[in-house]
């Protein structure tokens, strides 16, 4: 059997070598032959909305799947007509947009920061006039690790977001003064199974992922999170792993995207719980029976962005398990992970410290890691 993944990066490679033990083979399509799947799998090098690369694909594949979410709807409209793909592409067209993402989770009653759309300077206004400051402006496309947004919190504030993003169709979207910001990873093979994992809490700096743990106990939040992406994925008629973020304010969760793939929150599932989001998302678009995603201990993982440390270094940490992508270095740019299972959280937070030391992050003052 032969799995086709639009998109070579790290999330395409994870899901290729959780594949290989089962018995499959990948291949992918990406723009840059030298994409972090490159190492794992033939690449087809071409836009991802290029017909002759996307036929290409379906001729060397069974079924097809994506690491990426900025695939073009309409190209892979045309693809799903002549080979399976999964997860739906409802599911990724929702996804795409902010606006129609928030709509579908407000339509299935899960509460969102309140939100309104923008498509003009009067509209920008009128929003602000309702929603109030702070608020955040964000694209409805291509958003993603904080880009394509503006923080308001004073008046002064408006105009320049304005001028930045006033050309592109927006939303306007209260900020939410959050405890915490956790997701959930669930996953749903096409017979109907579903299974969730546990929740992670995830912190971010500037809009990027820099660490989680989970799993996170907190049995009531985690009871609402699942009848929410339980009812969310019978709504797709999803295949896959499926991914919401939440912020928590007091014992609410408040839906703030959703991602129709495996997700850098789940990366501590390859070591942290039986079977990793890669291996489920891989069994369920072949409608095989899931894994378990119970977690296995206490695990953390943290993001490399920029550039890796020593390996020696990492590897020196205790229940340290390391994952280089094969990225040239940029600054930002997510190159590698670490995630440390232990048996008991405080020994997996003071792993953490020492692997946000490494990465050259202090662990933020408002955030202990040890609680
Ligand atoms: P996003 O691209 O929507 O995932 O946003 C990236 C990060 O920006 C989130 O993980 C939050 O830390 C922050 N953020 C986004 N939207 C809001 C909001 N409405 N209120 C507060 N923080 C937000």
């Amino acid at each position: 059997m032969k799995v086709g993944i639009i998109g070579a990066g790290q999330l395409g490679r994870m899901l290729a070598l959780s594949g290989y033990p089962l018995g499959l083979r990948f291949v992918f399509l990406d723009q840059s032959a030298d994409a972090p799947g490159a190492q794992v799998g033939k690449i087809i090098v071409g836009e991802f909305d290029d017909p002759g690369a996307l036929a290409e694909l379906a001729e060397n594949t069974d079924i097809i799947t994506f690491d990426v979410e900025n695939v073009p709807e309409s190209a892979v409209r045309t693809i799903a007509g002549t080979r399976t793909f999964l997860p739906p592409v409802e599911a990724l067209a929702t996804a795409q947009d902010r606006l129609s993402e928030k709509t579908v989770f407000t339509s299935l009653g899960i509460p969102t920061p309140r939100f309104l759309p923008v498509s003009d300077r009067a509209e920008l206004d009128a929003a602000l006039a309702t929603i109030g400051l702070p608020a955040v402006l964000k694209t409805r496309r291509l958003g993603y690790d904080g880009r394509g947004q503006a923080f308001l919190r004073q008046p002064a504030e408006v105009d320049p977001a304005w001028e930045r993003f006033g050309q592109l169709p927006l939303i306007l979207e209260e900020m939410v003064a959050f405890d915490r910001e956790v997701s959930l990873i669930g996953v749903r093979r096409p017979s109907g199974e579903t299974r969730c994992y546990p929740l992670a809490e995830n912190v971010h700096e500037d809009g990027i992922l820099s660490y989680t743990r989970a799993p996170l106990d907190e049995p009531e939040l985690q009871a609402t999170a699942e009848r929410y992406v339980n009812r969310l994925m019978q709504h797709l008629d999803y295949a896959g792993v499926l991914t919401v973020e939440f912020f928590v304010t007091g014992d609410r969760l408040l839906a703030n995207e959703m991602a129709p793939r495996v997700h850098n929150s789940g990366h501590w599932t390859i070591e942290g719980a039986v079977c990793s989001q890669f291996e489920n998302h891989v069994r369920a678009i072949l409608d095989l029976p899931l894994g378990q995603t119970r977690a296995v201990g206490h695990a953390g993982m943290v993001n490399f962005l920029g550039d890796l440390p020593e390996l020696a270094q990492v590897l020196a940490i205790p229940g340290a398990h390391f994952h280089g992508y094969g990225k040239t270095p940029r600054p930002l740019r997510k190159l590698g992970h670490c995630t440390v299972v232990r048996r008991d959280p405080a020994n997996r937070d003071t792993s953490m410290t020492e692997l946000l030391a490494l990465a050259g992050r202090a662990e933020p003052d408002s955030q202990p890691l040890v609680e």
